[in-house]
């Protein structure tokens, strides 16, 4: 298994921490040299810096806003320049603003929209142009279990749904260049994000994680490295004829 991506570069947006932070680990383990992409400059450069020394490949962290045109083109402008190549995409970066429909702002609806919708197109359209140079890819999008419908998530959920769409019409438009793209929805898995909501809500994170666990068919939330491991595969050649596909990684059918 080591060194099934070796000689690949990733670029894994959001990645400073959570289950981006976890997603380029894991294909470092694996012999790719990272790009990580984040708001938080600082964070990705440090997370790269300990992706680096962990596993001997080359890894960079660079602050970038998904959701804007230039910053997005000049980060993989930079990606090339810097590590050589782009081969595997993880449109990972994401943001919540929850509210029940009544009380969802125009914001709300349009910074979600913004960053998982807007932000995985800009870095997908950017992105297929190294990988079909190349004749190889893997372009991952982070979905999630929202996508079948959440309450408070009438934005979020949206857009999960839409970038299941985004992932089998890649598959169509781009297969014949050797890249395929896949959908990986989580359930709940414990990150920044879930303890965030959580203090959101009135609730002790530990607490709450306990209770979403009992409704969990494997009886335990989930970890970044479940839904790290999922993705490593299908940015491998192990998965070169899985393409288009939406992979719950949930504890069960539903998150
Ligand atoms: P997280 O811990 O909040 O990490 C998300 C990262 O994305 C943060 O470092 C954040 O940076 C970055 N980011 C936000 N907006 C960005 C932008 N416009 N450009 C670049 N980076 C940006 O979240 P996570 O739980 O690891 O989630 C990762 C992905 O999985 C998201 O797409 C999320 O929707 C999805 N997901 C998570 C769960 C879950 O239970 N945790 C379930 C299903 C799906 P800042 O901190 O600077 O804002």
């Amino acid at each position: 298994m080591a060194g099934r991506s070796a000689g690949r570069v990733a670029l894994v947006t959001g990645g400073a921490r959570g289950i981006g932070a976890a997603t380029a680990a894991r294909l470092a383990e694996d012999g790719a040299a990272i790009a990580i992409a984040d708001l938080d400059g600082a964070g990705a450069e440090k997370t790269a810096a300990e992706i680096a020394a962990a596993h001997g490949v080359k890894a960079i962290g660079l602050k970038a806003n998904v959701a804007e045109a230039a910053a997005v083109e000049a980060m993989i402008t930079e990606v090339v320049a810097r590590l050589g190549a782009l081969d595997i995409l993880v449109n990972n970066a994401g943001i919540t603003r929850d509210n029940l429909i009544y009380r969802m702002t125009d914001e709300d609806w349009d910074s979600v929209i913004d960053v998982h919708l807007k932000g995985a197109f800009l870095c997908a359209r950017a992105a297929q142009r190294e990988m079909v140079k190349r004749g190889w890819g893997r372009i991952v999008n982070l979905s999630s279990a929202s996508a079948l419908g959440n309450r408070g998530q009438t934005n979020y959920s949206t857009a999960k749904a839409g970038l299941q769409g985004m992932a089998r019409t890649l598959a169509i438009e781009l297969g014949r260049y050797g890249i395929t793209a896949n959908a990986v929805a989580p359930g709940f898995i414990d990150t920044e994000m879930t303890r965030q909501t959580a203090i959101r809500m009135g609730r002790d994170p530990e607490e709450w994680k306990a209770e979403v666990a009992q409704n969990i068919p494997v009886r335990r939330a989930g970890v970044p490295r479940d839904v790290a491991n999922v993705i490593a595969f299908l940015c491998s050649d192990d998965a070169s004829f899985v393409s288009g596909q939406v992979i719950y990684v949930a504890g069960g059918p539903r998150g």
